[in-house]
This record gives C-alpha cells, structure tokens and sequence, in this order.
C-alpha cells in the first residue's frame, strides 16, 4: 500500500504548476510532465544570442498579466511577497498605422500590469521546485490510460516509456484529447474522452487563435516611441508591441541597449499556417515572417533602426477561441478522478489559468482527502493525537496504516540548553497501524515519558475505508 497520494499534472504551465504548488502544500506528491526544456508554457522567457555571443533573454509568450479576481489577486500578492513578480509601471498606448501616431495614453492607475522577475517564466520555476513536486522536463505524455480495475491512472511518454501508476491526473493542455495533437506529434492523442462522459465537452476541438511573436534587439534605444507597450491601429501584420528590457530585473548587456518583442494578428498568422501547415515551422519559414513583421514595424511610420538580432517564434495556440470550464473553472471527473484544467477553462489569459488551476486543486483535495485520508492537524496535551476524519461519512471507521510525519512542538522540563518555556518543534516518523472511529487516540509513544506532545500534525496516512 502506497503511504501518500500521487498525482500525474501533464504541462508546466502556469495552471498545471498553480496546481502542483496547491497540492504539494497538503501533502500530495506531485509529479508534473512537461514537453518543453523548462516550465512556463506561453509564460516562457526564451534564451538567444548575439552574432557575438551575448546572451538575449525575450518573454516571447506572455507579456505581462493582470489580476482582478480576489483569489486571483491574493495568490499574485503573495508571489510579489516571495520576489517572483513585480509591477510593471510603464506607459502604454495605441499607435494608429494610418495617422502615424499615438494616441489613448493609458492613465496612472489603470489595471496594475505584473510580470515575473526576472522573466516571465519564473512563477513557474518556483511552483515546481516546491517540496513535494518533481518536474521532469522534456517529456512529453503520450499516452494516458485509466485502469478501471485498479482505479489507478497509467501514464506512458510519446515515445513510449512507462512513465508510472498515479492516483488522479491533471491535463493542463487543450490538445491532450484533440486530433490536433495529431497534426503536430503524427500520433494519437494521449487521452481517449470518449469514456469520461463528465468530460464530453472536451470531444470537440477548442478553437483556437495563433501568433508570431517577434524577439528584436537594438544597439540604440528606440527614442522616436514614447511608450514601452502599445496595441496596432490599421496594421494588418502587427497587433501589439512591447519594450521588454523595460520591465523590473531585466537587463542589457552591450551591444545590446533595448529589446522589444512584437505580436502578429491572429489574421496574419492563420494565413501563414494556412500555407504552412501545423507542424513546427522550417527556419527559412520563421525568417520570412521575421522580415515581413519587421517591414511593417519600420514603415509603419517609427523610426527604426536595423536589429542587432532578429527571430521569430511561432505560438500555434496562442489563445483558446472558447472557455469550456463552466461555474467550476475546470472538468473534473469524480470517479476517475482526472481534472482538466487551463486558461481554456476559465479565461483566455494568465489570470483564467491561475483560477482553473486552483480551481483542479480544489477538486482533487476534496477527493483525494477521501481517498488517502489526509488527516487534519490535532492536538492536545498527552502523547496522543485526534485525527479528524473528515470529510469521511459516519461511522467514521477506516483503517489507518502508514508511515506518518509527526510535527510535534514539545514541552520539556530538561531540554539543556533551551531556555524555559523549553518549547521546540520536532519531526519524525512514526509507524502506525490503528482502526480509528470518529475521535479517535492514535499513540505516539515518546522515547521520554517527560517529553509531552502539545501540538502534532498526521499527513499521508493511507485510509480505507
Ligand atoms: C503571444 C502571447 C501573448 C499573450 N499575452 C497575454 C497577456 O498579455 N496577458 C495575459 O494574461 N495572457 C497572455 N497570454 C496568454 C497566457 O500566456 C496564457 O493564457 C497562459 O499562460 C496559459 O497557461 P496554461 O497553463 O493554461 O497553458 P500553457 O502555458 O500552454 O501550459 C500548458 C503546458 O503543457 C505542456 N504540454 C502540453 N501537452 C503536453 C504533453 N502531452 N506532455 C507534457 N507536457 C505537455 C505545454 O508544453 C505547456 O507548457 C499570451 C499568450 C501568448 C502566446
């Protein structure tokens, strides 16, 4: 019998490693799969360098977010406590291609704009370094299976390896049941929908809107713009320009004086996927969109000047074109246990993906504390302690078996050298096997008959009940 509950989260992105950070905070181990060198997904900082050599970092994804949900914005404060984001106070605008110039100025406290520090993808390193969660980078799912006879998920990479057994899953990508992972792997999708009734809404692809985004770097800065972001008025190829070396904790190394990244318009890209078709672009195709972005940046009527550097990137699925999660932010499967979660289930942005990955947390605890018996903090004076068996229905009756973590603050008449009150925080493992009822005494017999328990934490005791 495993002591812990496992669960599979499939993507690194910001509402699978949301998730992971959630669940690992109350005892779960997390295992999370990502296809990419590293975690961030469409909030990832991608690393280039000069024809000298000098190392370029571009939040080619996500430029910035906001937060205007309550949960939302709570969850951004505290990353802003940890010094993983910042706000981003810069001026923004609108430049009108036909005019030539700016307009709609944005005012001094409109939505505050975050991004993480020193790139966008640093949310996400942290979440998946936590204790509890391990990452592995460059896999990629291909194949996940739900074996019904031992309520066990069984997870296999794309060229595959058995990748193991876990409790629930967590699919944090649209594609993981869709033919367009088809188009872009040749293999089957890793997910068959079609047995999870719950989850039928999945069965359709979600539609989805595409982008270049282009990395630019100056040796001068770029004096003839007056704002360090602005949206396209009448520009067919271009929607949106941001000065990336002007956010908080990036810096320039000479050459180099400012770096900007560009957004093509949906328009724009579709019809250069239309020609190209799905896969991942040839380096010849992603030139000839650099230079036709950059045309139109230069005679859009700026003043610019040539890059010291230039690429393009592609982002298939920039943008979900529908948000499929209903009430509950996410899809959840109760028997299976496997939730769906992402910015296509809440809100086409970081701050929808926050809240759906919370929102898969939220889900999975609830059941997962049914299924694993993660028992709650108790205390009390003697060297017992009193798990609370919720949410388990009366009579409360399980069998508990396991290694269990105690976290114990004990008080100790001769604890040399800590002064009185002689109070100080132990861990340790203990073994326990009980049948307990509903305020139950589980034993934790002490080596020091004058060392009392006072304070004690069970996690990741199995249950069944
Ligand atoms: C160009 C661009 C501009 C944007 N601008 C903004 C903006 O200004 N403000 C804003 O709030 N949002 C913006 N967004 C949207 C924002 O980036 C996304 O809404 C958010 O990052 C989505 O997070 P997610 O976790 O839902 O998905 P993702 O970040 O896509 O994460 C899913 C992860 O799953 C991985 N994965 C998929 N399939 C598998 C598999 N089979 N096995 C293993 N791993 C897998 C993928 O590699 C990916 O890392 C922008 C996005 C782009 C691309």
């Amino acid at each position: 019998m495993r002591a812990a509950s496992n669960v599979a989260i499939i993507g690194g992105g910001i509402s699978g490693a949301v998730c992971a950070s959630i669940l690992a905070g109350k005892g779960v181990s997390v295992t999370v799969f990502e296809s990419g060198r590293g975690p961030g997904g469409r909030m990832s900082q991608r690393r280039e360098a000069t024809g000298d050599g000098s190392e370029l970092r571009f939040d080619h994804g996500a430029p910035y977010f906001t937060a205007d949900h309550g949960e939302v914005a709570g969850i951004v404060r505290s990353w802003e406590a940890r010094g993983l984001v910042a706000e981003w106070k810069a001026k923004f605008g609108c430049f009108d291609r036909n005019t030539g110039e700016f307009s709609d100025f944005e005012k001094e406290g409109t939505a505050k704009k975050y991004v993480g520090v020193p790139g966008m993808n640093s949310i996400c390193k942290a979440l998946c370094s936590e204790a509890g969660v391990e990452a592995k980078f460059g896999v990629t799912v291909g194949k996940v299976d739900w074996l019904h006879e031992r309520s066990l998920w069984s997870l296999a990479s794309l060229d595959g390896q058995d990748l193991g057994h876990f409790d629930a899953v967590v699919a944090s990508d649209k594609n993981i049941s869709s033919r367009r992972f088809t188009g872009l792997t040749e293999k089957p999708p890793p997910l068959d929908i079609t047995l999870f009734p719950a989850l039928s809404v999945m069965s359709q692809d979600i539609p989805v809107h595409s982008c270049f985004a282009l990395m630019l770097a100056f040796a001068e800065p770029l004096t003839s713009i007056p704002v360090k972001g602005f949206s396209f008025k009448n520009s067919e190829l271009l929607s949106w320009a941001f000065c990336d070396s002007s956010k908080p904790g990036r810096t320039c190394m000479p050459p180099v004086r400012e770096t900007w990244v560009l957004h093509s318009t949906a328009e724009y890209a579709s019809k250069v996927i239309a020609q190209n078709g799905l896969r991942k672009p040839s380096n010849d195709a992603l030139a000839r969109v650099a230079e036709e972005l950059f045309q139109e940046f230069k005679t859009a009527g700026l003043n610019i000047p040539r890059p010291v550097f230039m690429k393009a990137h592609r982002w298939g699925s920039a943008f979900p074109g529908a948000v499929i999660g209903g009430e509950d932010k996410c899809l959840w499967d109760k028997n299976s246990k496997l939730a769906i979660c992402g910015d296509f289930c809440a809100s086409p942005n970081v701050e929808g993906a926050v809240l759906s990955g919370t929102r898969a947390a939220s889900k999975l605890l609830g059941s997962l504390s049914l299924l694993s018996g993660i028992f709650l903090c108790v205390a009390r004076q003697r060297n017992f302690v009193r798990p609370f068996l919720y949410p388990l229905p009366p009579p409360n009756l399980c069998t508990v078996r396991g290694l269990v973590t105690v976290t114990a603050t004990i008080r100790c008449p001769f604890l040399y050298p800590l002064p009185p009150p002689n109070l100080c925080t132990v861990r340790g493992l203990v073994t326990v096997t009980a049948t307990v009822r509903c305020n139950p005494r589980i034993s934790i017999r002490s080596p020091d008959s004058s060392i009392k328990l006072i304070e004690s934490r069970l996690q990741n005791l199995m249950c069944n009940n």
